[in-house]
């Protein structure tokens, strides 16, 4: 069907088709613009201070990530001009650290502050091709997604890829009919964390024959690959004690399990003992461990940063005009429930939340101000709170 493009005396009738092709060419003019790095890109420095705002402790792993960061996209700022210049290589980046450590926390806020799109996906969804799951490609559509549909932008965003130490090859004894979530996966990612141009399916799912692609350069996106990596310590522990020379006998002469200590003598050997293929580990240069949260580092999680979880529930109250309080003994005894759970910070949300289930469907139906205080006895013996009438001053 022709549509008439130019309403007039002359009108111009132009087919559907040509009106898509037209369309493209606009869009594909605008992403390039877009693509451009307009804002500078903040300092190493700059970059930590940010992420000093959200994430407590951390404090190697955010100076790290600073870095590689603002390597990545120093890089991406300045691409060599001449075949002769030295080409940069990206660096993506692997963080090993216990749940709720604050991996997918740390990628989020980059992206954040350095204004590009993010995405997170979980690697135990991905399948390789032909299996039942996601395509590996689908990552880049989500990436996409959140770009708003721009790919130029998308193709410098950050994706953060969670559970990656689940798709370790299994071992010989395992038994299962299919590595479909393991080895395969790997080979499947390394591709697009390398740099390809990648061809998407527009509406996810499987790709097929004859159908539209989007195509995605992935060559300046930054991976961060995350995961828990439970049982690592114990081979760069084996590795350490059989090589008594150099490094590892620092350690050894400490004879200490101090898992930092272990973890700062990763080797990527200890990797390939876990399971990752050597190939997949080489596109992932930049290792960066995260420490298991201490009592201190819960409760400040707790209270400190711009969005603390008691900081919100405070804002909530305060819409029912209630000033909520926890006390000292509050605090400490939701940051030891945690410990307890071994959910790190990831648990906080729920155990406050239990906490204040009771108050936040009273509250509501009372009459007046009121001052309402959490207590130690709330959490440990799930007493009710204090409430107290709240005079407020002139
Ligand atoms: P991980 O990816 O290491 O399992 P997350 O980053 O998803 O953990 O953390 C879960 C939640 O716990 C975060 O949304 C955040 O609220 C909190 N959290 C975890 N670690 C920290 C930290 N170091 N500082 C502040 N909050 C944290």
């Amino acid at each position: 069907m022709a549509r008439r493009l130019i309403a007039g005396p002359n009108d111009i009738f132009i087919c559907d088709e040509c009106v898509e092709v037209c369309r493209k060419i606009l869009l594909e003019e605008e992403n390039e613009l877009s693509a451009q790095f307009t804002g500078d890109i903040p300092t190493p420095r700059e970059i930590k201070s940010y992420l000093d705002l959200f994430i407590i402790g951390q404090d190697n792993a955010k100076k790290a990530l600073s870095v590689a960061v603002y390597n990545h996209y120093k890089r991406i700022a300045n691409p060599a001009r001449d075949p002769e210049d030295v080409e940069i290589e990206k660096s993506n980046v692997l963080l090993i650290g216990p749940t709720g450590t604050g991996k997918t926390l740390l990628a989020k806020t980059l992206a954040k502050k350095l204004k590009v799109p993010f995405a997170l996906v979980d690697a135990t969804t991905l399948t390789e091709a032909g299996y039942v799951g996601e395509d590996v490609e689908n990552i880049l559509l989500k990436l996409i997604q959140n770009a708003g549909g721009n790919i130029a932008a998308a193709e410098r965003g950050i994706v953060y890829i969670d559970e990656i130490d689940k798709i370790a090859r299994k071992g010989e004894n395992v038994s299962i009919t299919r590595d479909v979530s393991g080895e395969g996966v790997q080979q499947a990612l390394l591709k697009i964390i390398e740099g390809t141009i990648a061809s998407v399916p527009p509406q996810g799912g499987r790709k097929h024959p004859n159908q539209e692609m989007l195509r995605i350069d992935t060559t300046d996106i930054l991976f961060i690959c995350g995961g828990a990596f439970v049982g690592l310590d114990k081979f760069i522990e084996r590795r350490v004690v059989q090589h008594p020379m150099g490094f590892g006998a620092e350690v050894r002469e400490k004879n200490t399990k101090n898992l930092k200590e272990l973890y700062d003598a990763l080797h990527p050997d200890d990797l390939i003992h876990f399971g990752m293929i050597p190939e997949f580990i080489g596109r992932l240069p930049i290792t960066v461990s995260l420490e298991e949260l201490k009592r201190d580092d819960l409760k400040r999680i707790i209270t400190e940063p711009r969005n603390a979880i008691v900081k919100q529930y405070q804002a909530s109250m305060a819409i029912d005009d209630v000033k909520l309080e926890f006390t000292e003994g509050a605090i400490n005894a939701i940051a030891d429930t945690a410990i307890k759970q071994k959910t790190g910070a990831r648990g906080l949300r729920a155990i406050v939340e239990k906490l204040m289930t009771d108050i936040m469907f009273d509250i509501p139906s009372m009459e007046g101000s009121k001052r309402v205080i959490i207590t130690q006895d709330v959490v440990e013996k799930a007493e009710a709170p204090e409430i107290h009438p709240l005079q407020k001053s002139a």
